[in-house]
């Protein structure tokens, strides 16, 4: 089969909700699972036993499964190894353990720079940092926030270059809006980064960049290597897994220098804990303090392998495998994904604009943009329009999307808009019934 152009009516077949006869364009919330991925939970159960805690077969078996697992999820990222990758619950407890890892490291007269443009999980905590925590510390560092153009939804580069010097220690970034659709330009970002000269504890000079990945990694291939991110942040909801599993990718000499977030058992090593010192486990167990999400994390590493084997992108099937995943096989499954969901986004932009009253919100069509598109309409509450598409068998979103900085600059009033958005098994006739359903919402008086 051609990886160019994907199979969506055998791909939707894996999915029941899709099938369901809804139209299911709520994807940047959460995605559906596919069958076989389900399957593959039910089957595990059976067996296991929990990881690094037991000698028999079924432990051992479970513990080679889920750290296995942590191998495919590197590989995912182009990462060197699973040294770099930490398991949390979601995105949002990965960006909570960067700013608790990093809470000794902040000195009086530091600053953090994020946008304008973040999902609250990626702001809240560092104006929490900023603002409460480390006050009551005695020690003052600020938060900047970077602007974003109204009319393009583009982050203003200028603007956050002015705001980085020598004591920005972390600029934290999206990698694509979940509401404006805005994907930064990483590069240039790493290089305002790379010029502050900020002298970190482990002895770069340069600030460190963190990336909110969060709607980047389900709709591209993210190589953490070649963009030099210091830290990559995703959850496996918004890409095909069951929920409650979220990962931090960061270098591994920061893990390696950097305080847990989480203490207790197995993240310390074997034996070592004593009256008056403790010593920590190896890489990456020292960030996985406590029984993890064991099925999880399995289930999630194995939804990254049905997707090469979903797109057809290598003649091997993947699924169900630990088989090593190349960068290329990755890269090539997530450029047909991109192309996919970039193609419906764009047929939606062309559809809506052309509804009476509908103001399309953040990238204009053509530009770069994540799989999605929030609007609003004169005179029509957002939460009134998706009840009333909800009514017509469309799954959409209203509110903020918890892009409440963004929605408050836009001077949106109440902050909330409606938004649909796409994933790999939405095909042209999901747009199709979407944008239809909005045109007689709209058309229908409240
Ligand atoms: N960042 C972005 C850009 C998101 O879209 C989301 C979820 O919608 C998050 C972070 C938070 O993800 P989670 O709820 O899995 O922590």
């Amino acid at each position: 089969m051609d990886p160019k152009d994907p199979d969506i009516e055998r791909i939707r077949d894996q999915f029941d909700f899709v099938r369901s006869g809804r139209v299911v364009t709520n994807n940047a919330a959460s995605t559906q699972p596919p069958r076989p991925l389900l399957d593959l939970y039910r089957s595990l159960i059976p067996f296991y036993e929990n990881v690094h805690r037991g000698q028999s077969n079924a432990s051992g078996w479970t513990t080679d499964r889920f750290e296995a697992a942590y191998d495919t999820i590197a590989q995912w990222l182009n990462a060197p190894s699973r040294r770099s990758i930490a398991a949390y619950r979601n995105t949002t407890e990965a960006h909570n353990a960067v700013m608790y890892s990093l809470l000794t490291e902040f000195r009086d007269g530091d600053n953090v720079v994020t946008t304008m443009l973040e999902h609250n999980s990626n702001y809240v905590p560092w104006h929490a940092l900023t603002r409460e925590i480390l006050p009551r510390l005695g020690r003052r560092v600020q938060c900047r926030i970077a602007r974003f153009d109204h009319a393009t939804g583009r982050l203003d580069l200028d603007h956050l270059a002015s705001l980085v010097d020598t004591r920005t220690k972390l600029i934290c970034c999206t990698g694509a809006s979940n509401f404006l659709g805005t994907k930064p330009p990483l590069p240039a970002i790493r290089a305002i980064a790379d010029a502050s000269g900020y002298p970190q504890p482990t002895g770069e000079r340069r600030s460190r960049l963190l990336v909110d990945g969060a709607q980047l990694v389900p709709s591209s291939f993210v190589d953490v290597q070649a963009l030099d991110l210091d830290y990559l942040s995703f959850s496996f909801h918004k890409m095909m897994a069951p929920f409650g599993v979220g990962i931090l990718y960061a270098k591994e000499h920061l893990l390696a220098s950097s305080l847990p977030f989480l203490y207790g058992g197995d993240m310390i090593a074997d034996g070592q804990v004593f009256p008056d010192r403790v010593e920590y486990n190896e890489l990456p167990w020292k960030f996985s303090a406590g029984t993890p999400n064991i099925l999880g994390l399995i289930v999630s590493a194995q939804a990254l392998r049905l997707a090469v084997d979903l797109i057809g992108a290598d003649r091997r099937l993947y699924f169900r495998t630990e088989d090593p995943l190349p960068a290329p096989v990755v890269a090539a499954t997530m450029q047909v994904i991109g192309r996919h969901t970039a193609r419906l986004t764009e047929r939606a932009m062309a559809a809506l604009a052309t509804v009476p009253g509908l103001r399309l919100l953040g990238v204009p069509a053509g530009g770069p943009r994540a799989p999605l598109v929030a609007f609003t309409v004169a005179g029509r509450s957002p939460f009134e329009l998706a009840a009333a598409l909800n009514e017509l068998g469309v799954e959409s979103r209203a509110g903020c999307h918890c892009a409440t900085l963004a929605h408050h600059d836009l001077g949106l009033d109440p902050p909330a808009s409606c938004r649909l958005s796409f994933y790999l098994y939405n095909n042209l006739t999901d747009v199709d019934r979407a944008v239809d359903a909005v045109r007689r919402v709209v058309a229908t008086a409240p």
